[in-house]
């Protein structure tokens, strides 16, 4: 592969995982050609953690959020102070989310009650700040579309849905995400090789989901560019260079 720019459009570096080695890991991906990483919160102290980090990296853009898999002891006034400072960070962030509902990993009908009343606060927030929203949907791919079908700008960052539905998210000018997962799960390049063009983001969701061993980390997402042109045909840098006018245009970076 001939040099290639690619943006990491979904992880998390603000994470505990990277303690030691934060620098080092953005070093190597920026040597990578990672030229530039989206960081999403997922709860109040990882919002504010993204925030610092953002200050620092100039290459990295934030969007803040709430994680349906953060809210067991979360408070409603929790969630004001939430949504507070995501509006008081309004003009230095591209993105509202992760937000949405994980069915996969919350089976109380309370909790799955709560994370719909939480996503559809989020989905209101991001419509207020006029945001692109960043979704977080995991046996619900339908239901959140559902939720968020009348909204401008949507992204289903690791989107592991059907066809049928990924179909019906393009369908609505949405943007699909696809996590480096991709690299070891056939029913994710089945729907790698179909997303349109012009709606396909490119994602590790560092520190997880690791085309390798262990940990994930942004350089990594080079192993989704190889895998994915050549599902579609493309050359590697023509695969890259349609991710990332994509992300520059859902979230005007
Ligand atoms: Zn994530």
């Amino acid at each position: 592969m001939n040099s290639v720019s690619v943006i990491d459009a979904h992880c998390h570096l603000d994470f505990k995982h990277f303690s030691k080695d934060r620098a080092a890991v953005m070093d190597r991906a920026r040597s990578a050609g990672i030229v530039e990483m989206i960081n999403s919160g997922v709860d109040l102290p990882t919002n504010r953690r993204t925030m610092e980090l953002v200050r620092q990296y100039p290459f990295l853009h934030a969007t803040l959020g709430l994680s349906p898999n953060s809210l067991e002891r979360f408070s409603n006034r929790d969630m004001s102070e939430l949504k507070d400072f995501i509006r008081s960070q309004a003009d230095d962030i591209i993105g509202v989310g992760e937000a949405g509902l994980d069915y996969y990993r919350v089976t109380d009908p309370a909790l799955r009650a709560r994370q719909v009343s939480v996503f559809q606060q989020m989905i209101d927030l991001a419509a207020e700040l006029d945001k692109p929203l960043v979704i977080h949907a995991r046996d619900t791919e339908e239901q959140a579309f559902q939720m968020v079908k009348d909204q401008k700008k949507v992204v289903f960052h690791c989107y592991s849905g059907s066809l049928a539905t990924m179909k019906q998210i393009a369908d609505k000018g949405f943007y699909i995400s696809i996590a480096t997962v991709v690299c070891r799960s056939v029913p994710h390049q089945a729907v790698a090789r179909q997303v349109p063009i012009d709606q396909l983001l490119i994602e590790t969701d560092s520190p997880f989901l690791s085309p390798r061993r262990g940990r994930n980390e942004p350089a990594f997402v080079l192993d989704s560019v190889q895998l994915i042109a050549r599902l579609r045909g493309m050359t590697p840098e023509a695969l890259a260079d349609a991710t990332v006018r994509n992300t520059r245009r859902i979230y005007g970076i």
